[in-house]
């Protein structure tokens, strides 16, 4: 993964590779004396949530030795595994979406394959059976999933997740990439510092770009259901893991679901975690 241009706040919040900080908009006035509190806000990468097709065999023989020889040793919490990741971390914990909070959704499958509804549908269920969360179907939309959409201004209202399919003219998220990118999710999250030691945050947007030029099978192994699966992890704030044989690997592997690693990351994000309480 290339270096990308990293935009820092002032207020440093610690976070994997895969965050990008966006500049805090800030603070109504505070008490004189005491702490300040900050709003914290992030929206992921575009570049470290690229998914892949792979190349196919008879053009990529060998695989290349790109992995990682590296001896430097990296610090991560003990939760995460090399089976799954975290896209940002807060004080060590994942960002995620309250998941006490219903999560809505909305589709544009205009421009995607016939029968790419009940792809998404299918996804979002076992995303929701997954992290036990609940998912609510708001319908049909025209908006394309675009990082215009997503909120600029911290909210405490989480904004419906846009999944669609569309293309590099339509959408950013798919701009300038690859013709063996498939898919690109960005998210944003907000949250509070409260001055005295005390972060948290929540995930409270989401748009899923798919590319309609790609022509995939609807399901099983390396589908557009299998690329869905994928998207949704990382709506749920899951980075592409070391394990390439996990469904959440940026290149799309050789399987049709979640597997063992990706499981235990969505759990982790999920209800089981507990409730994400923001206060107001
Ligand atoms: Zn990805």
């Amino acid at each position: 993964m290339s270096s990308r241009a990293l935009r820092r706040t002032a207020l440093a919040v610690a976070t994997s590779a895969a965050a990008v900080l966006a500049p805090l908009a800030l603070p109504t006035a505070t008490v004189a004396a005491a702490p300040a509190a900050h709003t914290l806000m992030g929206m992921s990468d575009l570049e470290a949530d690229t998914l892949w097709m792979p190349p196919a065999p008879t053009t990529s023989p060998v695989q290349a030795a790109t992995a990682p020889t590296t001896t430097t040793t990296v610090r991560l919490p003990a939760l995460v595994s090399a089976s799954y990741k975290f896209s940002s971390l807060l004080d060590g914990q994942p960002v995620r979406w309250n998941p006490c909070q219903a999560i809505h959704w909305k589709s544009n499958v205009s421009r995607g394959p016939v029968g790419g509804l009940d792809v998404l549908k299918a996804a979002v269920a076992h995303i929701a059976y997954v992290t036990k969360t609940t998912w609510v179907y708001d319908g049909a939309t025209t908006t394309v999933p675009t990082t215009a959409y997503l909120p600029k201004v911290p909210s405490n209202i989480n904004r419906p997740v846009v999944i669609g399919w569309t293309d590099s003219t339509a959408s950013d998220l798919l701009r300038y990439k690859p013709a063996a990118v498939l898919g690109m999710t960005r998210t944003v999250w907000f949250g509070v510092d409260d001055g005295m030691g005390h972060r948290v945050a929540a995930t409270r947007a989401a748009v899923v770009a798919l590319d309609r030029t790609d022509r995939l099978p609807l399901r099983g192994v390396q589908s557009w259901s299998a690329t869905v699966l994928h998207e949704l992890g990382h709506v749920m704030g899951l980075d592409h893991p070391a394990d390439t044989h996990q469904l959440m690997a940026a290149t799309l592997p050789n399987v049709s679901s979640l597997q063992t690693g990706d499981n235990t990351g969505l759990t982790r994000v999920g209800r089981l975690a507990g409730c994400v309480n923001i206060p107001a």
